[in-house]
């Protein structure tokens, strides 16, 4: 058992008397066993919080415990948590297995053979048992990698914390190494944090996400709650690539007003948004409907557009459409790779209801989100995993 909890955790530093706030008085329950994931751009606070979690760093408040226990003013070799670093931190003087049983020679009783064995057990569960004797100057990133990896499993500990782990390799072998770790982190059974400023290894790894920006936590949940109901503006427009298209409009009524277009809401989404005068409208690339027919009224759902530029992707294609009579912000519209639309074509485009976001334009707070249970498959996905019990 290894759950972790943070509550009010804060950190400040002092910066040549300057104070930066770090982390914002974080609260985190991570259960036994789970994968969360720590997103956030660059800033934020990921690294510090994890830094936290494993005693490299001092809180300025707040309480970090292990299974209830305090654990904030134990030292990091005495918490039974291991770092894996973005730089990898191996040893250049030795070799592979030297690297992987220098801490547990360092803190265990353990003989010689033990060690062996565990090392070599590691290096099997890794594929890199061929590598044992070699030194780090001569392995590719992902070896390194990989022995990085395997130095913190060797240790057996209690919670991995993983900071940046793939961002050194290439794209490939980036995807690859994320399903990897991802069956790794599941056979192994280990509380694991782990820190990215990547959305899709958030998406992809995690049974849970949470997202931090300047230092306070935005939302924590799935990543399919996160992604279909973000708690505000900031998570919708981070989680999603292309990012989720935004417009500024007044409330009239139940009418979304802008000089390029009006949405009349449904009166059950009307009633979510009353009593506030200016609304982001938020739909995803992938929601938007597109239509060759241009014969629209410019009212709900059917808007004129024009095509600005086609990128394809292969699978499917991104389009990116301008209004034709307003200032409103470009359009990015995600169609099937088979489909065609060609440059300066006239189109028209709808906004689904049952797709929207509603946000409050001054706080970013969400007002009205699509509903998961609207989302095709999510019942399998519920059913997945369960931490409550
Ligand atoms: P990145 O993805 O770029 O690594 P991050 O989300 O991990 O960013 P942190 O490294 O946790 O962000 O930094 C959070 C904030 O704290 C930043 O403003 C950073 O400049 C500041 N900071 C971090 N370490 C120190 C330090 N030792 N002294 C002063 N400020 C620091």
């Amino acid at each position: 058992m290894a759950e972790l909890s943070l509550s009010g955790t804060t950190k400040t530093f002092n910066d040549g008397g300057d104070e930066i706030l770090a982390v914002d008085d974080i609260d985190l329950e991570i259960n036994d066993g789970e994968f969360l994931v720590l997103v956030g751009p660059s800033g934020c606070g990921k690294s510090t919080t994890l830094r936290m979690i494993a005693g490299l760093e001092t809180p300025s408040g707040g309480d970090i415990a292990l299974d209830g226990k305090p654990i904030q003013d134990k030292r990091p070799q005495e918490r039974d948590i291991a770092m894996v670093f973005q730089s990898y931190a191996l040893y250049p003087h030795m070799t592979v297995r030297e690297n992987m049983s220098f801490g547990l020679e360092e803190s265990t009783e353990l003989s010689d053979q033990e060690v062996n064995e565990m090392v070599e057990d590691a290096a099997e569960t890794l594929g890199i048992p061929e590598l044992l004797d070699r030194k780090p100057g001569a392995l590719s990133g992902g070896q390194q990698q990989r022995v990085a990896l395997g130095r913190a499993i060797v240790r057996n500990p209690e919670v991995f914390l993983l900071d940046e782990p793939l961002s050194n390799l290439d794209a490939k072998l980036r995807a690859e190494m994320r399903t990897e770790l991802q069956q790794l982190q599941s056979e192994l059974g280990v509380t694991t944090v782990y820190v990215t400023h990547d959305q899709t290894e958030a998406m992809t790894m995690s049974d849970r996400i949470a997202i931090l920006n300047d230092g306070e936590l935005q939302q924590l949940g799935t990543p399919m709650e996160c992604y279909h109901e973000p708690s505000n503006l900031f998570v919708a427009g981070f989680l999603g690539e292309p990012s989720m298209n935004f417009f500024h409009l007044d409330l009239e009524g139940e009418t979304l007003v802008s000089d390029s277009f009006e949405y009349d809401l449904p009166p059950e989404i009307a009633s979510t948004v009353k009593g506030h005068d200016e609304i982001v409208l938020g739909v995803r690339p992938e929601s938007v409907e597109i239509s060759d027919d241009v014969e629209t009224d410019g009212k709900q759902g059917e808007i004129p557009a024009i095509v600005d530029v086609v990128e394809p992707h292969g699978n499917e294609n991104a389009v990116h459409l301008r209004f034709e009579n307003g200032t409103a912000p470009d359009l990015t519209v995600m169609i099937d790779g088979m489909r065609y639309l060609t440059a300066e074509q006239e189109v028209s485009v709808r906004f689904p209801e049952d797709s929207i976001h509603l946000f409050d334009a001054e706080s970013g707070v969400a007002l009205h989100n699509r509903k998961l249970t609207n989302v095709d498959g999510v019942e399998e996905y519920s059913d997945s995993r369960d931490f409550s019990e």
